[in-house]
């Protein structure tokens, strides 16, 4: 399998070429050059796998005989052996209509372990195996940055410096990536906002002597392999309905904010697996939502919200959709994205909009509507949910019709947000891996938000 740019200026390169590229080089993401197509004969097959062995099926279509099968099979069970429920990723009935599949049992409770401890995981397989030098780069408003650190901590020939912005993460976010004092990870606590880190970020990747020269590599979602191990758990959850006597498609509401979480949904419709709607649940920064409804795409004011994760204007993984769109037109995209740039907005009309109207669904949570859905569901269902969850259920309970089944992807685990499930009363008691977090130390320093002063940090750390 080879893989190709959105915008076609790239010569198609291999799986692992654009693990380590993570950004095409002429500024688009990667993308599978063909799309694998499962037969309903292969699907049924897959029917009784376990989630790794499910994962390895998914992977060696993308992957082919680039990584040997039982070498892929190694890096695949490493990778879900430290989630902490047996199904890796359990699916739960909470009424007829609404499952929910719980995608927060990795080693930092939130659903970006899904697809970085196998990142982890790969990258260290790729450092041995190629001798590459991998320097990881990124930045996070909170969930990446601790799922990426515990993916790579300790691993050999990998170091990893993650920014933050400088008390603006959620405490327990916080703790999650300054309490490992591992000496291949560094944590810089950005004086400034996420979107100050993510700017510098870019800078210093668009720099391409000082990336060679340091050999940064990325991990967030613009990144091919994240997208690959999300397509997982859309298969084993329509598995899960099967078992339950639920024939037929299933929906997805997925809380939504780079777009890569529901992009992998696309990409698991498209191979062949019987999904009706997949939904687009966006807090109250709802440019997607926007897009799929009104068929413009223009950011709007930013908004702190309840859900961090998805306070996101400009989703990175948009791109990727624009391609299928266009029927793999790359030069069209290219077009697109420069217009983008220039006018600051895109906007489709007329059979195109119809596509994207069958493609996706869409609906925005607005900050009361969350809390709301949290007090509903722990009272009516004796469930409580994380407010990016609560984003999800409340778009599904909205565009569910009778009769239908939905499946709502839980994105992180509701001790992760406990600031906003306070505001309702409600308390909860926090799993011991994440009540251990306050009695340790923290490892971060403080730095300025200049390019300067990062870069400074960069060259003594790498
Ligand atoms: C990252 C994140 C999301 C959004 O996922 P995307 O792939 O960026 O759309 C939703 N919820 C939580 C808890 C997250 O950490």
């Amino acid at each position: 399998m080879k893989y190709i740019s959105t915008r076609g200026q790239v010569a198609p390169i291999g799986f692992i070429d654009a693990v380590l590229m993570g950004l095409a080089d002429d500024g688009g993401l990667l993308v599978p050059e063909r799309m694998p197509q499962l037969t309903k004969e292969e699907l049924a097959k897959w029917q009784s796998l376990s989630y790794p062995e499910l994962a390895l099926e998914i992977f060696s279509l993308y992957i082919e005989d680039e990584i040997p099968r039982d070498e892929l099979k190694q890096l695949v069970d490493d990778s879900y052996a430290t989630f902490r429920d047996e199904a890796v990723t359990p699916v739960r009935k909470l009424k007829d209509s609404q499952y929910v599949m719980e995608l927060f049992h990795g080693p930092t409770f939130a659903f970006k372990d899904v697809a970085l401890q196998f990142l982890g995981n790969l990258y260290s397989y790729i450092s041995r195996r190629t001798s590459s030098i991998i320097h990881i780069l990124g930045a996070t408003s909170g969930d990446t940055g601790a799922s990426a650190i515990e993916g790579v901590r300790g691993k050999e020939g990998i170091k990893i410096c993650i920014l933050h912005p400088h008390q603006k993460v959620s405490k327990v976010q916080e703790l999650q990536m300054t309490t490992i004092d591992d000496a291949n990870v560094l944590n810089l606590s950005v004086e400034g906002t996420f979107d100050d880190c993510q700017r510098i970020i870019k800078e210093l990747f668009a720099d391409v002597d000082f990336k060679h020269q340091y050999h940064l590599r990325a991990i967030n979602s613009i990144n091919i392999a994240r997208i690959l191990a999300q397509i997982v758990y859309y298969f084993y959850a329509y598995f899960r309905l099967a078992e339950q006597g639920q024939q037929g498609a299933v929906s997805f509401s997925v809380p939504t904010g780079n777009f890569g979480d529901i992009f992998a949904g696309y990409m698991a419709k498209q191979m062949g697996l019987p999904i009706h709607k997949l939904i687009v649940a966006t807090n109250e920064n709802n440019i997607l939502a926007r897009f799929v409804n009104e068929g413009l795409y223009q950011p709007g004011e930013f908004r702190g919200t309840h859900s961090p994760s998805m306070d996101i204007q400009v989703a990175s993984n948009f791109e990727r959709y624009l391609y299928y769109l266009n029927n793999g037109d790359a030069d069209a995209v290219a077009s697109l994205m420069a217009r983008f740039k220039s006018e600051g907005s895109l906007t489709v009309t007329g059979d195109v909009l119809k596509q994207v109207q069958a493609d996706f669904a869409a609906y925005s949570v607005e900050n009361e509507e969350c809390l709301d859905t949290i007090s509903e569901y722990y009272k009516q269902h004796d469930y409580l949910l994380d407010p990016h969850t609560a984003c999800g259920i409340a778009a599904s309970d909205k565009l569910t019709a009778e009769g239908e089944v939905t499946v709502t992807l839980s994105t992180a685990h509701p001790a992760k947000f406990d600031e906003a499930i306070r505001l309702r009363s409600i308390s909860q008691t926090y799993p011991e891996q994440i009540q251990a977090l306050f009695d340790k130390p923290q490892f971060q320093k403080v730095v300025a938000g200049t390019n300067d002063a990062i870069k400074e940090q960069l060259v003594s750390f790498f």
